[in-house]
């Protein structure tokens, strides 16, 4: 490849938009950040603008205040990321904004035939039918960040998709996997926020303690890889080792492995179809000594099985599914839900939904609106007390 890779990144001061500069960061001499894009204004984003020196960074979410700094173009409102995505001299756009804030620049970008490394869950979830049209008929890629997908991907090189038989996502159990079901109606937001094994931001490690977080992604997983939903499965591996795996027509089973540090997966989608160096210590099997998978518990990852339902009917349940659980896990963290509630409202919600058929970006995000106004009507009716 000539010269670096250009990068532009939507939701730079969260947790992959930061691990994302630190691969830049380790390679200064294959990277360029040419955009930096962040909801509010914050000292880590001006430090961020001030050592990357992108040519462009936008506030979404801030108006103008005086701020100017040297040698980058500083724009503000929700149609900057639109602007930022579609920018020239530009080679990918890493989308690791949350919520529905990646929805519309993620599709502006593959139009235009760019390629978008895609962190955002929602992105898929709400819009997979639209997403990957745009991917289609532009043949922009769409290029896996989430270590799972990362990992199915890796397994996939050289390979024919109609060869897939099944794929099988891993799930480290988060951090109740081992605790009585009776007590997950105590549980603080504290606890909630301790995984296992991986340093994510709160609202995705939350998602891993559910198990919300496999669900959405067996459904990230069907759009992606374009296999159906019901040819992806999920097994519990505590060690998050073995990122997933993919098995072939011939019974052949083919897994990808790491130490789990998101970086490594956020490098690769910006390294393919090259690797390069890092330094993370390398994966030591011999002292792991041995890694163990285990089936999903039914009764305690309730909310897996409500978006792999989501999924199969289609249309905008996903949408609804997402949108519930979204509020669910923000009422949970500020102490206004309890942990086992969370299920409950994305059954609720879901069961009210009155589904559109192949939604329009309209439709997906009045379903998405409507669903988090019914989860909070619904949440103000719950007990808070612990039965
Ligand atoms: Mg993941």
């Amino acid at each position: 490849m000539s010269g670096r890779k250009r990068i532009a990144i939507l939701g730079s001061t969260g947790s992959i938009g930061r691990q994302t500069l630190e691969v830049v960061a380790w390679h200064p001499d294959r990277f360029e950040v040419v955009g930096l894009a962040a909801r509010t204004d914050s000292l880590l984003f001006r430090e961020q603008v001030q050592q990357f020196t992108p040519k462009l960074a936008a506030l979404t979410g801030a108006t103008h205040d005086g701020w100017s700094p040297d040698e980058t173009t500083l724009t503000f409102g929700e149609a900057s990321l639109v602007e930022m995505a579609t920018a020239p001299d530009i080679d990918v756009v890493v989308v690791a904004t949350s919520g529905t804030a990646g929805l519309v620049p993620t599709i502006a970008a593959l139009k235009m035939g760019r390629a978008v490394a895609l962190a955002n869950k929602e992105v898929l979830i709400m819009a997979g039918h639209l997403v990957t049209e745009a991917s289609r008929v532009s043949g922009a890629s769409i290029i896996p960040v989430d270590s799972e997908h990362s990992a199915i991907w890796q397994c996939l090189l050289g390979e024919a998709r109609h060869r897939i038989q099944r794929l099988i996502l891993t799930a480290s159990g988060g951090a109740f996997r081992d605790l009585p079901i009776a007590n997950l109606a105590n549980v603080t937001p504290t606890q909630a926020l301790q995984h296992p094994n991986w340093q994510m931001g709160p609202k995705i490690t939350v998602d891993s303690a559910t198990m919300m977080n496999k669900g959405l992604e067996v459904l990230e997983a069907a759009w992606l890889f374009d296999v159906p939903v019901e040819n992806v499965s999920v097994v519990i591996h505590r060690e998050s080792i073995v990122h997933s795996l993919v098995e072939f027509v011939d019974g052949s089973v083919k897994a990808q492995l790491g130490v789990p540090d998101m970086r490594l997966p956020i490098q690769f989608a910006l390294s393919h179809p090259d690797r390069f160096t890092t330094p993370t210590p390398p994966l030591d099997l011999a002292r792991l000594g041995s890694l163990t998978f285990a089936d999903v518990d039914r009764e305690r990852f309730r909310c897996l099985y409500l978006a792999i339902d989501a999924g199969r009917l289609g249309d905008s349940y996903p949408t609804v599914m997402n949108a519930a659980n979204e509020v669910a896990v923000e009422l949970f963290l500020t102490g206004m839900l309890r942990f086992d509630q969370i299920p409950w409202i994305v059954e609720e919600i879901m069961g009210r939904h009155v589904p559109v058929r192949t939604p329009s970006l309209e439709d997906v995000c009045a379903a998405d609106a409507w669903a988090r106004d019914a989860g909070r009507q619904a949440a103000a009716a719950l007990p808070l007390a612990a039965r």
